[in-house]
């Protein structure tokens, strides 16, 4: 697993064994997307899925180009699909529906649904090998059915979006920050600190990556800080934990 890019100018994860390789949304263009794959040692050449999560620009900006010319079928619940800008054209499409389990060679994939304002967002469970990761950004609070999703991952990529302080009094049009702050906007550090810190948060979680930082509302240490205390709350010091960036690929982690 490898995310390639995370945060609000475009969202893309690789999640691959040795057979199967797929991309969790394709939100930098495609030549970017190349790009970051190449830093990793992969190509698109042996993608064989685009799952995506939901229709905003962040997470579908280079999806048409990467699908048709790389000739990758998408994964894409039907509502998210009539939400996607007109003129989109996808090399092939499979619907998928929230809560209906399907596969992909060595991986069985549940998608899941998050609270957030898009038409139908999901969030993706994938399992292969007896490992299990979950992608789990854009959403505003943390309902039982995720937390649901969430338990026996080994690897969890969790949104960690906003300080709280910082949006507040950050340069935002308050209906953004409303928006963000919103029971359908984003994750605060200290929502995903709750989360870390309580019974719900599953202690065999090998690699927790914090995901989707905002640039303008958030600052890397700020987010850190705060789930290393939670983790050590926990005594989960088994959890290796790290940083999505908007810039560079994280490291490949192999389970
Ligand atoms: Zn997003
Ligand atoms: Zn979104």
């Amino acid at each position: 697993m490898a995310v390639l890019a995370s945060g609000s100018s475009g969202n893309c994860t690789l999640v691959a064994t040795e057979r199967t390789k797929i991309l969790v949304d394709a939100g930098l263009s495609r030549k970017e997307t190349l790009r970051r794959l190449a830093l990793i040692g992969e190509s698109a050449d042996s993608i064989q899925a685009i799952l995506v999560t939901h229709e905003h620009w962040d997470h579908i900006g280079g999806l048409a180009r990467l699908s048709q010319k790389n000739q990758i079928p998408v994964y894409i619940a039907p509502l998210t699909q009539q939400a996607l800008p007109p003129e989109t054209k996808l090399f092939a499409i499979e619907n998928i529906q929230p809560g209906a389990r399907f596969q992909i060679g060595d991986f069985t994939i549940d998608p899941f649904t998050i609270p957030h304002d898009a038409a139908d967002p999901v969030a993706f469970r994938l399992s292969a090998e007896g490992v299990q990761i979950a992608v789990c950004t854009d959403l505003g609070y943390i309902p039982q059915n995720v937390k649901e999703h969430l338990r026996g991952s080994h690897c969890l990529i969790m949104e960690s979006n906003h300080d709280v302080e910082m949006l507040r009094s950050g340069p935002y049009p308050w209906t953004v920050k409303q928006r963000v702050m919103g029971r359908t906007g984003h994750l605060s550090n200290h929502t995903v600190c709750e989360f870390l810190s309580s019974e719900d948060f599953d202690r065999q979680v090998r690699v927790l990556v914090l995901a989707h930082l905002s640039q303008q509302n958030n600052h890397p240490e700020i987010a850190r800080l705060a789930a290393v205390a939670a983790l050590e709350s926990q005594n989960a010091t088994g959890t290796k934990l790290t940083l999505a960036s908007q810039t560079e690929p994280t490291e490949v982690f192999c389970f």
